[in-house]
């Protein structure tokens, strides 16, 4: 089969031949439809120091996709070929003690696809039944593509009540821009959103903030003037990983409030400590999704009308990956997706 791999120390990646994966009984063997870009796998591309520190090669790229099941483990009771799936990208251990609790958002032998085992860019995948997550009939594969960075967005807005609130998320990429979304679609009153590429500012009021402001010195102070509010927001999402905007996050929530942190700065950030403690501020991490709650807030945010469609502004067939990974690493894009397959139209 054809797969995306990373198979030397050094920029880029290579699209090439390599055996179908193995199926044991616990196992669904997937055909790749469409995979989603992420920062994650532009890094991987670009083979920049965290890579360097994380990846052992040669390894098949990608976390974010959409496929059809084409076959069943023996020890496999509910899923059938036909299903369109997508799967938590974070397999986990089902034995530590996080796992058995049920929490297995919080498993200590997390493994990443795409990072520490094969990914999804790649012709066919098998992953455990334990992890697969099956679409509502009629979903469209784009949208089912990026319910990895979509459940990201989804699971930072969840950890807080944001009806009637006023929300503040520095950075407008993929999950800054859903995560907007989903905040409106909560009920806040009002969505504010900063990044210093303008073309994502517009993305995400595409996708419903309210106000979208360039990041600046003084910008976020100068929008809270300009709207009358004499304190800060009620909860504050940082989701660039810059350390200026980590800063303009903690100092604009309100006393008493939220703040939520996705982004992932490359070196450790001081904070005023002090500050935070007598202003009472709760922060709140947030990485990956909740399994498989978070999945089915998304199945439900789908149904009731929220749409992620307009994030999607690029596709390639995935042997034009090139072409894809410069669009995903310059500004001027959403998320960009690729194409493998198209559905058998099987029925399931
Ligand atoms: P992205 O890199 O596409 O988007 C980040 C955005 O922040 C960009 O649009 C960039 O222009 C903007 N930005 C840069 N400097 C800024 C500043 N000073 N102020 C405001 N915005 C600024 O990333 P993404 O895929 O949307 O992910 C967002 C962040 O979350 C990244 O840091 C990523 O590493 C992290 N992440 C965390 C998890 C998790 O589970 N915790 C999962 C995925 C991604
Ligand atoms: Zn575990």
């Amino acid at each position: 089969m054809k797969a995306l791999v990373k198979t030397t120390a050094a920029a880029g990646l290579s699209y090439v031949d390599i055996p179908e994966p193995s199926m044991g009984r616990e196992d669904v063997r997937i055909r790749v439809l469409r995979t989603g870009i992420c920062g994650t796998d532009v890094h991987i591309h670009r083979w920049d120091g965290w890579a360097q520190r994380t990846l052992t090669l040669p390894r098949v790229v990608g976390h974010e996709f959409v496929g059809e099941i084409v076959e069943v483990g023996a020890g496999v009771g509910a899923l059938r070929p036909g299903q369109l799936v997508g799967a938590e990208a974070h397999l986990t251990c089902e034995r530590c003690a996080h796992c058995r609790a049920g929490a297995r958002h919080l498993c200590t032998g997390t493994q990443g696809l795409g990072v520490q085992r094969d990914g999804v860019f790649a012709e066919f995948i098998t992953l455990p039944a334990r992890s697969i997550w099956v679409h509502a009939p009629g979903i469209s594969l784009d949208v089912a593509a990026i319910f990895d960075p979509f459940g990201n967005a989804v699971h930072a807005a969840d950890t807080f009540d944001l009806g009637g609130r006023t929300v503040l998320i520095t950075g407008a990429g993929p999950i800054g821009a859903l995560t907007a979304a989903v905040a409106v679609h909560r009920g806040a009153r009002l969505v504010a959103v900063t990044d210093v590429n303008p073309f994502r500012l517009k993305l995400a009021q595409t996708l419903g903030a309210h106000h979208a402001v360039e990041a600046a010195p003084g910008a976020v102070s100068r929008l809270l003037a300009d709207l009358g509010m004499d304190t800060g927001f009620d909860v504050a999402f940082e989701m660039s990983g810059n350390p200026q905007a980590l800063h303009e996050t903690l100092s604009h929530v309100d006393r008493g409030g939220h703040v939520g942190l996705l982004g992932l700065p490359p070196e450790p950030v001081p904070a005023d400590w002090a500050d935070l403690s007598l202003r009472m501020i709760t922060v709140h991490g947030i990485s990956g999704r909740r399994v498989f709650d978070t999945w089915h807030s998304m199945r439900e945010l789908l149904r009731d009308g929220l749409d992620p469609q307009p994030l999607i502004t690029h596709r390639f067939p995935a042997d034009e990956h090139d072409e894809a990974f410069a669009a995903a690493a310059e500004g001027s894009a959403g998320k960009v997706v690729l194409t493998w397959s198209e559905p058998t139209g099987a029925t399931a």
